[in-house]
């Protein structure tokens, strides 16, 4: 064509254009998702400009955009209905290398106006080279706004150079046609197209049609205001991105601008799928900016313990154009993951004290990962603490309580807040470490998770008290009952107890707390629980032969009789010391091998049988 103009690219052109093509993006196909948002973008631009009150060329005509794929011309071509260019734009935007001119139109607005309400996705001006990663050669035809502004038609290889010449036909708008590279022809199949186009731009505000139909239907709720949402649509919302037929049993949505503009709508699925053992869940929050994808289960924006979330964190601090590696390590993403995490913990804070009974629903679903938090993540380990349960002995089985109401509860001279792992209520209720608890009438929280022993080991506070294992606790019945044996007695007892329990008892002492039973084992090691113990062997980490102090209650009828026993027939006395050790440390759940235990059970019922 006789108006044909050869232009160079602007000087650093094709280094940045090398840059762009090979180490910008990790994947090839963003560059559909950079030319849709561009297509947004114009349509954005007209938009604001026609209810600005411009004259707009056609003004009839909607703002949409529309793909088509042809795969035996091995194309793809993006065109919009938007507000286009002239040809000093087509130069300034496309001939130059980091000019964004959807920055430069923001930038021109904000001059205006004090604040910009245009919403618009592009400001780096480098997306639209991105086509190059995968094109032989890239048309742009196109038609600004302006009443009278002809249409032109860009030409280029991405090499050095691109041509511009006038296209009289064209209606408004702009048409970005890609000639793909042989390697790269699968991007003019439609049916890949099409879920690259659901992956990234699902959202986009206009209409997106792919070969004559529309590929868009769920709307961006997140981006909308809380009060303009029925639940209805949050449900479809949840159901579309989720996966999943039935409600979520919680939402949260809410936006900030401060310390960084976010809008997120988060989901706690209905059913916690860890628990039915299908494996880790892998956390399915999708990570945007100004409605189009960044990163799809974004990986460090949320701590792992919350990996069982679903939904939406949007950004428009967010850079679009970064890849996904340079992504997870910003600081950026650091800062959101406090924010949204502390604002989730809020949630479910707020959430216990407004509804309960919901609160409790989500609680027993997925309980693990909250205490997986307390153990793991020092940040928020505080906050975690507080959304707690445990059922307790103030309150009847199945009721539970909060470690701050438990602290509420608490009288003046208790100082500690303590807790008996068992496996389950009646255990606790039966166990010897309970009996001072029962008989002074202080509170002892029942946990029946075997994680909770860590989650406390984790919390060592709450509210400035300590938490301790009752099993722990220095706590003394006030006014014990009944005829005890002498100090002396205890001494002696305690000496040939030692004698002839062998190396497993460290030390044999009088216990102040017992009432019904007449010995405990405490865990020589001030460290350890029997539970403890029990989850070490479990992983296989035992280290040796444990050693136990043997508390023995210096008036119980066992006891004192074991007393008499030792003069009177001794080997009757060790078998029956030996049965006390082994009964002592059955109530604190610490034996393996019972086959011991049995044999000599059934000995010792022998001689009492024989007695009669
Ligand atoms: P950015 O979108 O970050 O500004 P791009 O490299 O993607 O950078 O695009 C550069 C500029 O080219 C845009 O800012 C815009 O002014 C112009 N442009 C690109 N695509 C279109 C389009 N479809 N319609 C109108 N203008 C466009
Ligand atoms: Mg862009």
């Amino acid at each position: 064509m006789s108006d044909t103009e050869k232009h160079a690219f602007q000087a650093e052109v094709q280094q940045l254009l090398d840059i762009v093509i090979h180490s910008l993006y990790t994947d090839k196909e963003i560059f559909i998702r950079e030319l849709i948002s561009n297509a947004a973008d114009a349509c954005e631009k007209l938009r604001f400009t026609r209810s600005a009150g411009a004259e707009v060329h056609e003004p009839d005509i909607e703002p949409k955009i529309s793909i088509a794929t042809d795969d035996t011309a091995k194309t793809i071509a993006i065109t919009d209905t938007g507000i286009g260019m002239t040809r000093d734009e087509l130069v300034e935007n496309l001939g130059t290398i980091a000019h964004s001119g959807s920055k430069a139109f923001l930038k021109q607005l904000s001059e205006q106006k004090e604040k910009p309400d245009a919403n618009l996705i592009g400001q780096f001006g480098v997306g639209f080279y991105s086509a190059f990663m995968v094109a032989k050669e890239v048309k742009v035809l196109t038609r600004s706004f302006k009443p009278d502004a002809p249409g032109h038609l860009w030409t280029s290889t991405g090499q050095g150079s691109y041509e511009i010449e006038s296209a009289p036909d064209w209606n408004r708008g702009t048409r970005i046609l890609v000639e793909l590279k042989e390697d790269d022809k699968a991007f003019a199949q439609a049916s890949h197209v099409e879920s690259i186009i659901k992956r990234y731009s699902n959202f986009v505000s206009f209409p997106i049609e792919l070969n004559g139909e529309k590929v868009n239907t769920i709307s961006a709720i997140w981006a909308r205001s809380k009060s303009d949402i029925k639940d209805e649509e949050y449900k479809e919302f949840y159901q579309f991105i989720g996966h999943d037929h039935e409600e979520p049993l919680g939402r949260l949505h809410f936006s900030a601008d401060a310390p960084l503009a976010i809008q997120a709508l988060l989901f706690v699925p209905s059913k916690n799928i860890e628990n039915m053992e299908l494996g880790r869940s892998d956390s399915e929050v999708n990570l945007y900016c100004r409605k189009i994808l960044i990163e799809p289960k974004a990986k460090k924006l949320f701590p792992d313990w919350l990996r069982f979330l679903k939904g939406v964190v949007d950004s428009e601090d967010l850079p679009l154009n970064i890849s996904r590696e340079s992504m997870q390590d910003s600081s950026l993403m650091q800062k959101l993951n406090k924010i949204i995490t502390t604002r989730f913990i809020k949630f479910l804070h707020e959430l216990s004290k407004k509804d309960a009974e919901q609160f409790n629903k989500i609680y027993d679903e997925y309980q693990r990962f909250l205490k997986e938090g307390v153990i793991s993540d020092f940040t928020h380990r505080e906050a975690l603490g507080k959304l707690l349960r445990y059922e307790t002995s103030a309150l009847a089985k199945g009721e539970k309580t909060s470690l701050s109401e438990y602290v509420q509860r608490m009288g003046g001279d208790q100082k500690e807040i303590y807790f008996i792992f068992a496996p389950s209520r009646e255990t606790a209720e039966s166990s010897p470490y309970y009996e001072p608890f029962q008989s002074k009438g202080q509170e002892v929280l029942f946990v029946y998770d075997p994680w909770d022993e860590m989650v406390m080991e984790n919390l060592g506070r709450f509210e400035e008290k300590s938490i301790c294992a009752a099993e722990r606790a220095e706590i003394k019945i006030d006014s014990p009952e009944g005829e005890a044996l002498t100090d002396e007695q205890v001494e002696e007892l305690g000496k040939w107890l030692k004698e002839n329990l062998g190396e497993q008892v460290d030390q044999v002492k009088a216990s102040k707390r017992l009432v019904g039973s007449p010995a405990v084992v405490v865990d020589a090691d001030k460290t350890m629980t029997a539970n403890m113990r029990r989850l070490m062997k479990a992983l296989n980490q035992d280290s040796g032969t444990t050693k136990y102090n043997l508390e023995i209650n210096p008036r119980h009828e066992v006891i004192k009789r074991l007393h008499a026993m030792k003069s009177a027939d001794e080997e009757l006395a060790k078998s029956a010391a030996a049965q006390l050790f082994d009964n002592a440390r059955m109530a604190a759940g610490v034996v393996d091998d019972p086959r011991e235990l049995v044999n000599r059970l059934n000995s010792l019922l022998e001689k009492v049988l024989a007695a009669k």
